[in-house]
Parts: C-alpha cells; sequence; structure tokens
C-alpha cells in the first residue's frame, strides 16, 4: 500500500445516502475512541448533489477539497435511476486514479455462522480499465457495444500492486482470473503480465485459473485461495460471491487505492429499504475505518478497533442482518453496536 505516514492526516467524510449517515456517524465514533489521529474536512457527495443539476454527484468545489485531503471515508451513495446520470463511484475512481480495489474477506465461523468456516481471502480488483472504461455505441438500431479497454501499463500496475500486497501482508499465494483463453488479447494480456511480474516474486506461490471454474471452485473451496487478482468487471462479481459467503454483504469493506488520496468504504449500498430506522450494521464502515488507520500509518489503532469490533461479534452482540436465536446473545441497533465496540476497546 502506498505509505502515507503524516502525523495528522485530513480524511475527507462523505457520509452519502440512506443508511449512509448512521453508519458513517457510528464508524467515526468508533474509531475517533480508539485514538483515531486525523483532522475530518466534511464533504457532501451523492443525492442532494444529483438533484441539484450535478450529473456526477458531486460539486466542483469538491475537488479541491479532495485534492487537499489524504483519505476519502465515503458512506453509500443512491445512483438516481434514469439516463443522463454517471455513476459517482466510476467517477470518483477515475478521477481521482483509484486503480486498485482491495477486499478482505474472512469468515467469522461460528459467531456469524456460514459453510465456510476457513474462508480468509482478499480480492484485489483492477479499478478503472475494462467494461467500466464506459465507453459504448449503438452501432445499429438493434445493436450495442461496449469497448473492453485494457492497458499494459494498467495491467502492470495492478498484478505488482497485488504481488506487494501479498508481501506487505505475510500472505502466502496469489492467483490473477482471466478468461484468456476467449480474450486473448485483453484477458491475455493479464495473464502474460501475471506471469511475467511473477518471476520477481519468487516467495509467493502463483497459479493462473479461467475465471469459471475459479469461480465455481471459490464458491466450494474458498480455503484453497489466499490472494485473488482480478480485472474490473470480474472482480466486482467475485468479491460480491466472496463477501455474502462470509455471511453477510453488511460486514464487507473495501479500499480504492490511488498514487495519492485512496478511498475506504462499506461494499454495501445505501439500503433504502431501511433507512432512518436505526438498524444498519455499521461493521462494513467500521471495518473500512480498520483499513484507512492502517493505510494511514495508524496500525496501533488499526488492530485495537478491529480486535474491539471482533470481540464485539464474538460476545453475539448482532445487529438485525446477522441475528439468529442460536448465536446471537441480543439484537442491537446501529448506535448501540457501535457502543459495545467502544467499550471493548
Ligand atoms: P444494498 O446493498 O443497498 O442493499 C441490499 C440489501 O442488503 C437490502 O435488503 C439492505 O437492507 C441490506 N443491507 C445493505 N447494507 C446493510 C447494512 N449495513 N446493514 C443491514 N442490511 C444491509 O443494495 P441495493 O438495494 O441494490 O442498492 C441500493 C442503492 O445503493 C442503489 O442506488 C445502488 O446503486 C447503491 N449502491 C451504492 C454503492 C456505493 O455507494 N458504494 C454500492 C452498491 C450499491
Amino acid at each position: 500500500m502506498t505509505d502515507t505516514h503524516i502525523e495528522t492526516p485530513i480524511v475527507a467524510v462523505a457520509p452519502g445516502d440512506g443508511i449512509g449517515p448512521e453508519i458513517t456517524d457510528a464508524a467515526l465514533r468508533v474509531i475517533e475512541a480508539a485514538g483515531a489521529r486525523f483532522e475530518t474536512l466534511p464533504i457532501k457527495l451523492g443525492e442532494e448533489l444529483y438533484k441539484s443539476g450535478h450529473t456526477s454527484g458531486i460539486g466542483p468545489d469538491t475537488w479541491n477539497d479532495l485534492a487537499r485531503s489524504h483519505a476519502l471515508f465515503k458512506g453509500p451513495i443512491t445512483t438516481p435511476l434514469g439516463s443522463g446520470y454517471k455513476s459517482l463511484n466510476v467517477t470518483l475512481r477515475k478521477t481521482l486514479g483509484l486503480f486498485a480495489n482491495v477486499r478482505p474477506c474472512r469468515s467469522l465461523h461460528p459467531a456469524v455462522a456460514t459453510l465456510h468456516p476457513e474462508l480468509d481471502i482478499v480480492i484485489v480488483r483492477e479499478n478503472e480499465e475494462d467494461l467500466y472504461a464506459g465507453i459504448e455505441h449503438r452501432q445499429t438500431h438493434e445493436v450495442f457495444q461496449t469497448l473492453k479497454l485494457v492497458s499494459r501499463p494498467g495491467t502492470e500496475r495492478i498484478i505488482r500492486y497485488a504481488f506487494d500486497y501479498c508481501r506487505a501482508n505475510g500472505r502466502k499465494k496469489l492467483t490473477c482470473f482471466t478468461k484468456s483463453n476467449i480474450m486473448k488479447l485483453t484477458d491475455g494480456l493479464m495473464q502474460s503480465v501475471f506471469e511475467e511480474i511473477g518471476k520477481d516474486y519468487p516467495d509467493i506461490e502463483q497459479d493462473h485459473m479461467i475465471i469459471d471454474i475459479a469461480s465455481a471452485r471459490l464458491a466450494a473451496r474458498p480455503q484453497d485461495f489466499d490472494v485473488i487478482v482480478t480485472s474490473n468487471l470480474y472482480g466486482d462479481i467475485v468479491s460480491d460471491i466472496a463477501a455474502e459467503l462470509t455471511g453477510s454483504v453488511g460486514l464487507g469493506a473495501s479500499a480504492n487505492i490511488g498514487a495519492t488520496l485512496s478511498m475506504f468504504e462499506a461494499i454495501h449500498g445505501s439500503a433504502p429499504d431501511i433507512a432512518g430506522q436505526k438498524i444498519a450494521n455499521p461493521s462494513g464502515l467500521i471495518l473500512a475505518g480498520v483499513m484507512m488507520m492502517n493505510h494511514l500509518g495508524q496500525g496501533d489503532v488499526a488492530s485495537k478497533v478491529h480486535n474491539a469490533w471482533l470481540r464485539t461479534i464474538e460476545d453475539g452482540l448482532h445487529t438485525g442482518d446477522i441475528y439468529k436465536e442460536e448465536t446471537s446473545k441480543a439484537r442491537l441497533g446501529t448506535q448501540e453496536f457501535a457502543d459495545a465496540v467502544i467499550e471493548r476497546l
């Protein structure tokens, strides 16, 4: 990861939409109670901006705020339906050069029941290229085309990042998922770059698999995997499967790594069906906060929050999405759950 050891970094905080403000408040309370050292810079992103005519969900002044921040801590955003709007997430990734999306997925069995107690993987997804380049055409009235754009520099960067991630985090094996048997130029490039760069990392076990059989194996035997590197669209799909295998998407966090600023968020959306009910699970955003504190060089704070959060889950104190009669002791609301984590710091 980029080394961002700054004494008092600036963290831009965007609470987002739906359950966003509730879980952002809860997660920030936990991180701050653990002694996090940063200055917060509140910013607005999402629905309010879309409604006031900003088609990407971000106002022009906010780019200046982001330019002087070291991290962005972001709640989920409701994507408006209909044409004419651009995805804020894709805009942020491209404009800020957030080239790597890192998603750890780890089983908490038996506290959170899953079929895969041994699951402990990290997905490293290329975040700027591939079918997400957003280049689409209408060829005729009945034929449409999307371009899959893949560059050698972009591919080298993500593959090297994934190998470095393995080394920095004591991970032993990296598996690359592609469909190089069919897309020989684009996916073939990722496979050959993986094999070339892999020679610089003899200490890391390496494997390349075709995405379809790899996904089937992942669903059946996730314990066979350690770190996975793949392209943008495959990574999007595979990481949701992996998060679900841990028990709930409400537990997943992700880091979007850039050369200067990096963005940290939960993997789930704004959950409009439960917004305002004070029952949302803030775990995804709390764990995103753990990744952010590690990234900002405050590993002491990160470990403190992670351990307290684990103890809370292991003590059976659960929000409704993971509550089960057999394994849970109490069903807590969003802020009560945050209080329980703070008590265990
Ligand atoms: P969602 O993730 O918001 O919700 C799916 C289901 O999971 C819902 O039943 C919801 O109640 C539940 N859920 C999600 N997070 C939860 C939590 N923390 N605690 C408890 N339950 C939780 O997905 P969706 O409904 O498809 O999307 C809603 C909106 O979010 C859409 O506008 C979508 O575009 C947007 N979205 C944003 C992001 C982001 O900003 N990173 C990511 C995904 C979706």
